[in-house]
């Protein structure tokens, strides 16, 4: 199955690296913003997004993203990243991992990696340098590019037309089944869940056994 495989299109925050505290500086600006937005406090703000969370779930039945909860609560998600992209020190909640790095190295020598995150450039750029994985990815591909977050068929589509790839020719890897690996996988791409670097670093195990 994995015979043809071409591109490998990771996603970054959670995949490439697990941090709760910036997950959580993620939230709190998240928040923020929505409490500003509303004139609530925080605690009200939190509980208006983990509502609207669970009823967007409700009715999906799948997992919701911290910005489809955001734009649905009023939000606008290019003032939800400026802030982010302005407020967040990735700095102080991430280090690099070598085995990360050698393990996108070895997979860079065989296939084209790109990066497809719903993420910002900046705040993207400034984690893949710490990271050290700036540039292993032929491509990065932000919520800038479409400000339409993942899952979505439309810039999913897009992607694969700009990396030039048929859905059989890739694989995409994420911590987020619904969100990163769902849409793909009925699209025709080959999967990888991995919520933790232990997880992420099996990719080539099962690479070297596929002997691809
Ligand atoms: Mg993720």
């Amino acid at each position: 199955m994995l015979s043809d495989l071409k591109a490998i299109i990771f996603d970054l925050d959670g995949t490439l690296y697990v941090s709760n505290e910036l997950g959580r500086e993620i939230n709190r600006l998240a928040i923020a913003y929505i409490a500003e937005l509303k004139g609530t406090g925080t605690a009200q703000a939190a509980a208006l997004i983990k509502e609207m969370k669970a009823e967007i779930s409700a009715v999906s039945g799948l997992d919701t993203t911290l910005s489809v909860a955001c734009l649905e609560l009023g939000g606008d998600l290019r003032e939800l990243h400026r802030r982010f992209a302005e407020q967040i020190k990735p700095k102080a909640f991430l280090k690099r991992d070598e085995r990360v790095v050698d393990l996108l190295k070895i997979l860079s020598s065989r296939y084209e990696l790109y990066l497809y995150t719903n993420n910002n450039l900046a705040l993207s750029t400034r984690i893949m340098e710490i990271l050290g994985v700036s540039k292993l990815f032929r491509q990065v591909f932000t919520i800038e590019d479409s400000w339409l977050p993942k899952p979505d068929r439309t810039a999913f589509i897009k992607i694969l037309h700009e990396i030039g790839s048929e859905p059989e020719q890739c694989m995409f890897v994420g911590d987020r089944y619904d969100v990163d690996l769902r849409l793909p996988a009925t699209e025709g791409c080959a999967v990888f869940l991995s919520s933790s670097t232990d997880e992420l670093l099996g990719l080539l195990k099962i690479m070297n056994e596929e002997n691809i």
